[in-house]
């Protein structure tokens, strides 16, 4: 298959930074479309794949996976959208479309194994994938999302994980405007579901380590903050939620949220990935028919829903608008929660 040498930013190593780097992109086939990069969004998945937190990270690694840019180029088969358009990729490139699954528009739970759009097993090359730190991409038209017209390009990138993320627990726990909805963490995730939920009509309480965020906290909408590490507050708002969305992405206690839920209300923990500590008490879940539930991303359909939502209302992220050169200390300040509330890498810096 033939392909074209393009630049990107990447990792060679766990320890290294990220650096430019050449990649390899396939010419496209009847169903793909090319992509120019204008805007990547950095989520806290790029940072736990380029340092290999969940293993199995392939190197060179590319990061990226909240991209927004131009149709360049469309293969003969191509309906969705034609050059000169915008257009948006996220977490997904392909899947293989004929599972229960797939069949079922949930894509990110493939029976078969979904393609990620950064390290996973690109199905036409046989190398591994790469993701939007570089200047374009060639993805299936499928796994492809339409831009509203309305919204910010740059301030879009964010939607593609962030935003369908959080979107897709309040979707599938049929959030409305009778719902209280509680978001533990304000990062990318956080500040999204706040503004989502707030978008279905919710009541939203945020659960935040620090009070310097209450403000910003309030002015994207969230109707009051919780102090989680102030025992008192922590006790005025038991059995009070619905739905809380968790985004916090290292190991935490999450009982002290579970007192929190109402009767046959859900805690969804789309952060933290393996063993919970301290051990979870079942004595709240059962005496109040309470879950702990996970949830990843969104399918295609849901996450064009998504965006189209957004184009209704008016809803973009928060962003900080950074250049591909910044990228490394954009993730040392990720690490210590230093995020307001998306930083988006303008791609133009990388030509
Ligand atoms: P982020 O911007 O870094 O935000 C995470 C927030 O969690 C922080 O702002 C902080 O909020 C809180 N936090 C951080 N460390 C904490 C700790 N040790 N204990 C308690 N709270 C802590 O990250 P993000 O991009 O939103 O991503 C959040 C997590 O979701 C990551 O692990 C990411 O990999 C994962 N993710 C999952 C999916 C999925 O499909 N399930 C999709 C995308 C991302 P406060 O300062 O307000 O406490
Ligand atoms: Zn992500
Ligand atoms: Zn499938």
């Amino acid at each position: 298959m033939e392909t074209t040498k393009i630049k990107a930013y990447g990792v060679q190593s766990a320890v290294d930074t990220l650096k430019l780097i050449d990649i390899q992109r396939r010419e496209i086939t009847a169903n793909d479309i090319e992509i120019d990069i204008l805007y990547c969004g950095v989520c806290h998945s790029d940072l736990h794949t380029a340092r290999n937190d969940w293993g199995g990270t392939v190197y060179p690694a590319v990061p990226g996976h909240e991209i927004v840019g131009k149709v360049t180029k469309v293969g003969s088969s191509v309906t969705k959208l034609k050059v000169g358009d915008y257009a948006a990729v996220g977490c997904l490139v392909d899947s293989c479309r004929t599972c229960a699954s797939c069949k079922d528009d949930l894509e990110q739970y493939c029976l078969n194994g979904f393609t990620g759009t950064y390290n996973g097993k690109d199905k036409h090359l046989g190398t591994q994938t790469f993701g939007g730190y570089s200047e374009k991409v060639v993805v299936d038209e499928h796994f492809v999302l339409k831009v509203p017209a309305n919204l910010d390009l740059a301030a879009t990138a964010p939607l593609l994980c962030a935003g369908i993320t959080t979107w897709s627990p309040l979707r599938h726990w049929k959030v409305g405007k009778d719902s209280k909805v509680a978001v533990v963490g304000l990062g990318g995730l956080g500040h999204m579901a706040i503004k989502l939920a707030k978008g279905l009509g919710a009541h939203v309480s945020l659960f935040s380590r620090s009070a310097s965020k209450t403000k910003d906290a309030i002015a994207l909408g969230a109707d009051d903050v919780i102090i989680s590490s102030d025992n008192a507050h922590m006790n005025s708002v038991k059995g009070k939620f619905d739905l809380i969305i968790d985004t916090v992405p290292y190991v935490h206690d999450v009982n002290p949220y579970v007192a929190t839920l109402n009767i046959s209300g859900t805690l969804v923990l789309v952060g933290y990935l393996g063993g919970l500590e301290p051990i979870v008490n079942s004595v709240p879940m059962i005496l109040g028919r309470k879950s702990i539930a996970g949830s990843l991303i969104g399918g295609l359909a849901e996450t064009q829903e998504m965006l189209d939502f957004c184009g209704e209302h008016n809803i973009v992220s928060d962003i900080e608008l950074i250049n591909i050169q910044d990228i490394n200390e954009a993730y040392e300040r990720m690490l210590k929660s230093d995020v307001h509330y998306r930083f988006v890498i303008d791609m133009a810096s990388l030509k």
